[in-house]
């Protein structure tokens, strides 16, 4: 079995939440099972060793799961990106459109030395929305990205070229809808 086979066999379609029209993509089996959890992980840190990356920034909530691993995995730091209101020290925000309204996400101001190489994570890409305004974040405080992680992306929606676009990397995942 391939990890895109493997990991298609451990995300459960939630049709219609969080509301009607959406197919929520959830990863609780995945994280239910050790071994599939470890090789998701250990392909994701193969993939970025030679990126050579200074830090991985993931995002609230699901990006924190994987993505502390994947820091674990590549012996680098770990920087949270939350959402409005939940960090506690001098922080900078970054607002971005959802399909209704906006949404906004923070990060805290000393989070990444000047010039720092770094990842963004999260656990799936849909419009690019909230990993562009993550990647914006990076550049604001002087960090450079220099990759994008994914385990999963939905490809009727246009994250991949938006990334591509405004940050010049081919993000990476591991299954695609
Ligand atoms: P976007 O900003 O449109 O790329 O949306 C990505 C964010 O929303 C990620 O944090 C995802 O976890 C979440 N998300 C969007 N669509 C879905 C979906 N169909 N299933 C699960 N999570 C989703």
């Amino acid at each position: 079995m391939t990890i895109e086979e493997r990991l298609k066999s451990l995300v459960r379609d939630v049709h219609d939440f969080p509301k009607p029209g959406i197919v929520f993509k959830d990863i609780s089996p995945l994280l239910a099972n050790p071994a599939a959890r470890l090789e998701v992980v250990e392909t994701i840190v193969r993939h970025f060793k030679p990126v050579l990356p200074d830090a991985i920034a993931a995002i609230e909530a699901r990006g924190f799961i994987f993505g502390m691993l994947i820091a674990e995995g590549l012996n680098i730091p770990f920087v949270p990106v939350r959402k409005s209101g939940k960090l506690p020290y001098k922080k900078i925000s970054q607002r971005y459109s959802l399909e209704y309204g906006t949404a906004e996400i923070e990060m805290h101001e000393d989070a990444l030395p000047k010039g720092s190489r770094v990842i963004i994570h999260d656990d799936l890409l849909a419009t690019g929305g909230t990993a562009a305004a993550a990647g914006k974040m990076v550049q604001h405080v002087g960090g450079k990205v220099v990759g994008y992680s994914f385990l999963i992306n939905l490809s009727f929606l246009p994250g991949e070229t938006k990334l591509k676009n405004e940050f010049g990397v081919q993000p990476h995942y591991l299954a695609s809808f």
